[in-house]
């Protein structure tokens, strides 16, 4: 099981208790970008292409404590950016930790060695570093646009996990990715002795400079099938298992943007993780000021049709266990007993050949023929 109990036992009790009081909508994990700048520049990101001037803030320890204070979710994931680069990152660690709030700290890990020889932080059941890992070594390495840094995210990883550390990765998938290669990096993920992996199809963000390799609906139902199926027992995800489900295709959600809101240095965005479309000041007024019913696939809105991004539909997938019992004995067997079984899966898997490999389109392999004709002829 990759989620500790008491991390459990603390979603159970608090989704439940919304699901009492009648509240449908409910925070579950707040997204606490403290800064935008990064030590990388990877194709795919939407962060990093602000002005320098925002590039160079960072959001005050005061004003992390008093935004988890207001919205009041168990789980804060704080990405960026790179929160490393924060130079009060061990003072909101801490912080969050006496709150007793779960913390993912999603983390390239260019920095996570320095800082934890620097004693930045304490091993903790609170604190998890979600290191962003985006394949096998040459995978992850074009997605960051940066050799070697592969190398250096799993020496970290590995001094983390050896520290007693909890230590998950989070890996987005794109377009042209070879399903085969992805399996081979849950190996070595879990050979890194990880305590679980976080997946999700990339969202095609506008201020994105590649706009061409986002998954479309149906592709992403196709290779998270390939990928999903005829799991290996040893391999360990940090996430619900029902929103696996979705991105097999085995399960529609809607999307319930509320459930993992943004807040950063322009305020609370609206209306999710994915779309800017407008700041406010206060988490009350983002959930009552956002027209909900502007997003999602069922709104029919251009910019969710083909979203299937964690931070949309992992909440959906949450809520549905802890409000149904189909919800909550489908979790359990997928937990306890569903290895994914399906031949025909395994068979396209099989299958499988890349057409792209980082963009570049791949030979198909020259079939050598020889003529009867010719053969005489040589022997002639
Ligand atoms: S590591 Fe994350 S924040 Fe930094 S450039 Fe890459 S995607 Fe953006
Ligand atoms: S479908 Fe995706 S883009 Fe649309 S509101 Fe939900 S998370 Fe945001």
């Amino acid at each position: 099981m990759a989620v500790p109990l008491s991390q459990m036992w603390t979603v159970a009790t608090y989704v439940l208790g919304k699901r009492l009081r009648g509240n449908k909508r409910y925070p579950l994990v707040l997204m606490l970008e403290p800064l935008f700048r990064c030590n990388l520049a990877c194709a795919g990101c939407g962060k990093i292409q602000y002005p320098a001037h925002i590039l160079k803030k960072n959001l005050s320890p005061e004003d992390c404590f008093k935004a988890v204070d207001e919205c009041g979710a168990p789980m804060v994931s704080i990405p960026g950016g790179e929160p490393l680069m924060h130079p009060q990152m061990a003072q909101i660690v801490e912080g969050l930790v006496a709150r007793k709030k779960y913390i993912y700290l999603c983390t390239n890990a260019l920095l996570l060695k320095e800082r934890l020889d620097a004693g930045w932080f304490k091993p903790s059941k609170y604190l998890t570093f979600s290191v962003h890992m985006d394949g096998t070594e040459e995978n992850h390495d074009f997605a960051v646009c940066r050799e070697g840094t592969y190398k250096t995210a799993a020496d970290a990883i590995r001094q983390a996990v050896g520290m007693g550390f909890r230590v998950t990765t989070n890996c987005t998938l794109f377009d042209g990715v070879d399903p085969k290669e992805v399996r081979q990096f849950f190996d070595e993920m879990m050979e890194l002795g990880v305590e679980g992996m976080m997946i999700s199809p990339g969202y095609s963000y506008s201020k994105a400079p590649d706009q061409s390799s986002f998954l479309r609906k149906e592709r992403t139902n196709e290779l998270f099938e390939m990928i999903l199926s005829n799991r290996k027992k040893g391999w360990k995800f940090n996430q619900s298992p029902l929103f696996l489900e979705f991105l097999m295709g085995k399960r529609d959600y809607e999307c319930t943007p509320w459930g993992n809101p943004t807040y950063n240095l322009f305020g609370w965005q609206k209306p999710c993780y994915l779309l800017q479309e407008g700041y406010v000041d206060s988490f009350k007024e983002l959930m009552t000021d956002t027209e909900w019913a502007n997003y999602g696939k069922a709104s029919g809105n251009p910019k969710c049709r083909d979203c299937m991004v964690h931070c949309g539909y992992e909440p959906s997938a949450v809520d549905h266990t802890f409000s149904s019992f189909g919800g909550m004995w489908g979790t359990i067997k997928a937990m306890l007993f569903n290895t994914y079984a399906n031949p025909s899966a395994g068979k396209k898997l099989g299958d499988f050949r890349a057409t792209h490999k980082h963009g570049i389109p791949v030979s198909p392999p020259v079939q050598i023929t020889v003529t009867a004709q010719a053969t005489a002829g040589s022997a002639a």
